[in-house]
């Protein structure tokens, strides 16, 4: 295991007052002179993510927390989205013929990787996206792609808790054997969903495969297509979301299917961030490449005492590498020195990307909470 003396409170305190000034700045952001409700789930939602981090830094225990503020994350999100549009269109969560005419739909990260062909060959993007949109997202992912790779898949995203919600439920995995080539399908899938989006000028993946249209919104069915289209997505929201994660307790929409996750990965090289192993200390137990939520550590790599492109920065191969083999590396420093101090600077940027990507989703969650308990109505 990592080194699991806890540092002294007064380090961890110092390690911390930066995450507070930014998740004040963060807060701030959402401060109502009007709303109360507003400035209650705010408050609450500081505390619960500053809690965690400060677990995080005080009890070396990466993972565990995170994965609570990830998961937390994803639960959250439905509530607070699907209210919203509720109040917005007098719907929930389904989306008519009409709203897309109108472009009166939501859009998501996901669905951003189709729209790149597009916008730089034609200038022009399709629904449900708007060039403005397309630009502004991919500035902000390639940002955080540039501070912390496809750390964003572990400390950002709204959707990839739901499976690491379940792939938690079982204490050992029923299916262990699984093709470590198998992890390149996302790859397979952002090129051939960019190229025939592109190619149709459609949202290919959002229409035909985003699963999680299960716990956000679809298109209302009125032709045979649609039905074929909704079958689709339930089933791969059962299948990659809910059963296969809970059988191999792998995240396997993430690993097998997503298109962003793929895209992300595209910056696991341009990052300050990777994950090392310390051959000297590593005794080949395999226990980190049984234990990666995404197939991100092989034996080849173990070898060569890295990962994948693949990997999420989650630390889950950290905190249970049982001789501390493996840590946070900062490219260019020496390898395996100050590993503490590496983990404490990847935390900022992972703060940075959960406060303004995921974190809203519990923002919003507690809003509507409030709201009920303080008007009996879920809207305004
Ligand atoms: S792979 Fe896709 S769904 Fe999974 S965490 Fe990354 S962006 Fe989200
Ligand atoms: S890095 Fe740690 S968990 Fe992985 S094989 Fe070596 S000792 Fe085992
Ligand atoms: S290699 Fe380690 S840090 Fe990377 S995804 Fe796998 S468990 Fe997480």
């Amino acid at each position: 295991m990592q080194n699991l003396s806890a540092p002294k409170i007064g380090r961890s305190l110092a390690a911390f007052i930066p995450m507070i000034l930014l998740s004040l700045f963060a807060a701030m952001q959402a401060v109502s002179q009007t709303d109360m409700q507003m400035n209650i789930a705010t408050a609450i939602t500081v505390i619960y993510v500053l809690t965690l981090f400060f677990l995080i830094i005080h009890k070396k225990k990466t993972d565990t927390y995170r994965s609570m503020l990830f998961i937390s994350i994803a639960v959250a999100f439905p509530l607070g989205f699907t209210l919203r549009v509720f109040e917005g269109r007098g719907r929930f969560m389904v989306l008519t013929f009409e709203d897309m005419l109108i472009q009166n739909a939501e859009f998501c990260h996901i669905g951003i990787t189709q729209n790149i062909l597009p916008l730089v060959l034609r200038n022009e993007v399709f629904f449900p996206i708007e060039a403005g949109d397309v630009i502004f997202t991919l500035m902000v992912v390639i940002g955080l792609g540039l501070m912390i790779g496809r750390g964003w898949c572990a400390w950002g995203c709204f959707w990839g808790g739901w499976e690491e919600g379940f792939s938690q439920i079982r204490k050992k995995a029923v299916i262990k054997k699984i093709p470590p080539k198998l992890r390149f399908l996302p790859f397979a899938v952002l090129l051939v969903t960019a190229l025939v989006s592109a190619r149709l000028f459609t949202s290919f993946y959002c229409f035909w495969l985003c699963p999680f249209k299960t716990v956000s919104e679809f298109v209302e069915i009125r032709t045979n297509v649609v039905m074929i289209q909704t079958i689709l997505f339930l089933a791969l929201f059962l299948g990659l979301v809910i059963v296969l994660p809970i059988l191999t307790k792998k995240r396997t929409q993430c690993t097998f299917l997503c298109p962003f996750g793929a895209f992300m990965s595209l910056f696991h090289k341009i990052n300050p961030f990777e994950i090392r192993i310390d051959p000297a200390k590593c005794n080949h137990c395999q226990h980190c490449i049984r234990i990666c939520p995404v197939l991100a550590i092989t034996p080849e790599t173990l070898e060569k005492g890295t990962t994948t492109i693949s990997c999420i920065r989650c630390a889950r191969c950290i905190d249970t590498c049982p001789t501390g083999a493996i840590s946070y590396h900062i490219r260019g420093t020496k390898l395996f020195v100050k590993p503490e101090l590496k983990r404490i600077l990847f935390l900022y940027p992972a703060l940075f990307a959960a406060l303004f990507i995921g974190v809203p989703a519990i923002q919003q969650c507690l809003y509507r909470i409030a709201l009920f308990l303080s008007t009996g109505s879920f809207i305004r």
